[in-house]
Parts: C-alpha cells; structure tokens; sequence
C-alpha cells in the first residue's frame, strides 16, 4: 500500500505532455487555448459614435441653449457600416449613428434628444458639447499589437467573443482528451429498466460520463460489463484503443469476482500501483497499457467520484495545458474522523464567514453512501491520524471545480 503523494507521483511520473490542435471557432468553444492571441490591430478600429445623433465640432456648439439654440445645416446621413462619411466642415453637421464612423472635421457628437430631431434641416442643437463627447476614439480599448489571450485560458463566451471581435475563427487549441468508460459488475441495471432481488442501478457510469465532459474530456466510448473475465478482456480491448484514458469502475478490490486486474494484465498493462492508504478508494488501480493511461476505480459510488476528483481530474487538466487547481486550507466547523494508517476525504460545504472560509464534513461516512455528495461544494481531507480532527484545526481541501462558495453557513450536510 502507497501513500497518496507516492501516488500522485507515479501518475505524474508518466502523463504525456498536451497535444495540440487547430480548429474552428465553433470547435474552440469550451476547449483551452495553446496560442496567444494578439489584436491584429486597434480596438475600436476606427473613431466612431457612441450614441444616435449628430456629428458636429465642438466649437460650434458652444453656445447653443434650449431658448436660443444652435442651428447647423446638414451634410448628410451617416449609418453605421458608411464607408465613406462626408466630411463636416465648421459651421456644420452630419446624422450619424451609433457604432457609424465619424465624419472628417467632426469631433464630437450630440445626442438627438437635445437637438429638434431628424427632420429638420437646419437642425437646432440645445446643448453644447465638449471635444470627444459621444465619440469612441480609435484604439481607446486595445492598441494593435497588445495581447489578448494566452495559452491555458479555457474558452468561454468572453474569449470566444474576443476572438472573434479581430475576426480570427481558427485557433489552435490542446487536444480534449479521449476517455473511455467501462463499470463492471453483474449487479449493474441500467437507469429505466426494473430491479430484479439483489441488483443495483449502475450511477458510476452516468457520473463518470458527466465528470469526464466536465473535465473537458471528450468520451470514446462505454460500456457495461459482467464480472466474466473472457467479456471483460474482450471489451476492454476494444474500448482502449483511440483512449488516452481508461477508467474502470468495480472489480479491482479483494471479491472472488474481481477479475480486472487478472485481465489488464492479460492485456499488457503496466502496472504502476495498486491500493492507496486512503479511505474512501483504497483499492484504485493505475498503470499505463501502450499509451493509455489506465484508472481502476472502485466501484463504492462515493470511493469512484473521489478518487476520480483527486486524481483524474488533474491528469485531464494536464493533458489540456492547465495547471491543476490548488488545494485550499479552511477551518474545521465539526470534528473530522481521521483514520488510522489512512488519507481520508470525505465530501463537504465550504463557506466563507468574515473573510475566513470554513468547512463542514458530510455526516455520512460510507464509501456507499452516494448522497454524502449532495449539497457538497469541495471535498476535505486529512492525513492519517488516530483521533478525530477537532473543530477550528485546519484542513486541507478541493473546491469542486463545478461549483462556488457559499457566502453563508450550511444547513447539516449529510
Ligand atoms: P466492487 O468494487 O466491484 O467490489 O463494488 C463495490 C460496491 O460498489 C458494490 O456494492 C457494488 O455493487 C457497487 N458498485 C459497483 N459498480 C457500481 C456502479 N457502476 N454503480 C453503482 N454502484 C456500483
Ligand atoms: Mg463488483
């Protein structure tokens, strides 16, 4: 039995660097980015209007008042998408629109509703203005040549929409990860179907699957399999190839019936360690078959999501370019039962209260006990130890990377 930094080693030790590709914006989307990005040139590209009005100087308008306004005749119209505006000389003015660009000898906008509107000609201005007003300057928010995005950034709409605001729609980005699934166990049911005496609705697949995609990983393929070792050999072999990674659930502890590792044997695997002292997911296999990293979870639904958080989730964001995500330290709320020999983690809420995050163990311990997740925001953990962890001693822990901090106390986790 390895301790868990020995097995954060191991797996470090042999997860390849991140594989890069280009693509389509559309492909972008979600996915991290492996270049920088740089404005190919100013942003705003050229000097234009901020509001609905009309183009003027300044100057002009100096005077003007609602009982003796301004009246300035007009040159034209200018709409958003004009290429060529007319040029305004002193004494005039233009209709412009917002986002349209100013006219030559124009330095300044006024708003319609302080001017007699877009009928007249002249029109009578109200209110003077001062240089600049209503008026976006060329490259007032990005010079050409700055830098926008750099490599390890993940996608989102703001991204997206920046890179897409200097009209590149290819980017290279890092490879998603393929992952492929199998859940062992003749127990398993799928969800939708009748429980005969003795069986189980199969949930580790379904969260895996969705663990996975969160992660950014794509999902190669999946399968249900029985506790038979000539299916699982069979299966398996087909799931592995095309997959970076593959994870398994069940089979891997002590049972008559847990063939995996017999099997992944069989198949060439290269067996880097086998059980961990950590409480849940003591029995989690790992070693690398050709280029396939493979993960033997346990099947204990609680076990299968914890030891995927802790050690999967990092090897996804490595092979995406990211660097994983910190641990955090945070003030025990309730005494934490270490265990004797053993790493424990166990699911809970984190909040923060007066600038000081706390947190609060799930009271349900059971590596079965799957609903231990629910209303869970990170999970805790601590070293070995004998005694339980007293409350207001500090603990480590993983916000999970899908949800945020409560800004309150929870209600009892269980
Ligand atoms: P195993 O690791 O195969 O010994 O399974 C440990 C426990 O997890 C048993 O109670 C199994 O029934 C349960 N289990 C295994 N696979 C799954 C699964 N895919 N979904 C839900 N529970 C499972
Ligand atoms: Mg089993």
């Amino acid at each position: 039995m390895i301790s868990v930094a020995e097995a954060h080693r191991l797996i470090a030790a042999v997860v390849p660097g991140p594989a890069i590709e280009e693509c389509r914006w559309q492909a972008a989307a979600g996915r991290v980015l492996a270049q920088q990005v740089a404005a190919t040139f100013p942003m705003p590209r050229f000097t234009n209007s901020a509001m609905d009005g009309f183009a003027v100087r300044a100057a002009d308008t100096s005077a003007a008042s609602k009982d003796r306004p301004v009246e300035l005749p007009l040159q034209g119209v200018v709409a958003a998408g004009t290429e060529k505006p007319p040029q305004v000389h002193p004494g005039q003015c233009a209709q412009i629109m917002t986002g349209a660009p100013l006219p030559e000898g124009a330095d300044s906008v006024v708003i319609v509703e302080h001017t007699n509107g877009y009928d007249s000609d002249p029109v009578q201005i109200y209110r003077p203005v001062a240089v600049g007003d209503n008026v976006r300057q060329a490259g007032e928010e990005v010079r050409e040549g700055d830098l926008l995005l750099e490599p390890g950034v993940r996608m989102g709409p703001g991204e997206l929409g920046t890179l897409l605001g200097w009209g590149l729609e290819r980017v290279s980005v890092y490879r998603a990860p393929a992952v492929a699934i199998a859940a062992t166990g003749d127990e398993l049911v799928a969800p939708g179907n009748a429980l005969k005496p003795g069986q189980i609705y199969n949930t580790n697949l379904p969260v895996l699957s969705r663990l996975v995609t969160l992660a950014g990983g794509s999902l190669s393929g999946s399968a249900v399999l029985p506790d038979d070792p000539a299916r699982l050999e069979q299966e398996l072999a087909g799931l592995l190839s095309g997959a970076d990674i593959l994870l398994t659930s069940g089979g891997v502890s002590m049972g008559r019936f847990d063939h995996l590792r017999d099997v992944l044997e069989r198949l060439g695997l290269e067996e880097l360690f086998w059980k961990v002292a950590q409480r849940p997911g003591s029995p989690l296999l790992f070693g690398r078959l050709d280029s396939t990293l493979v993960f033997g979870l346990p099947g204990n639904p609680v076990s299968a999501m914890i030891v995927f958080l802790e050690y999967v989730w990092p090897v996804l964001e490595q092979l995406q370019g990211l660097a994983p995500q910190a641990k955090v330290t945070a003030e025990l709320a309730a005494p934490f039962p270490r265990v004797r020999g053993k790493h424990r983690f166990l699911f809970g809420q984190a909040w923060l209260e007066e600038g000081h995050l706390k947190v609060l163990p799930a009271r349900k311990l059971g590596s079965h006990m799957f609903t231990s997740s629910l209303g869970a925001n990170c999970i805790l953990e601590t070293p070995p130890g004998e005694a339980p962890a007293p409350p207001g001693e500090r603990v480590s822990l993983r916000l999970l990377p899908w949800s945020g901090l409560a800004g309150q106390a929870p209600g009892p986790v269980d």
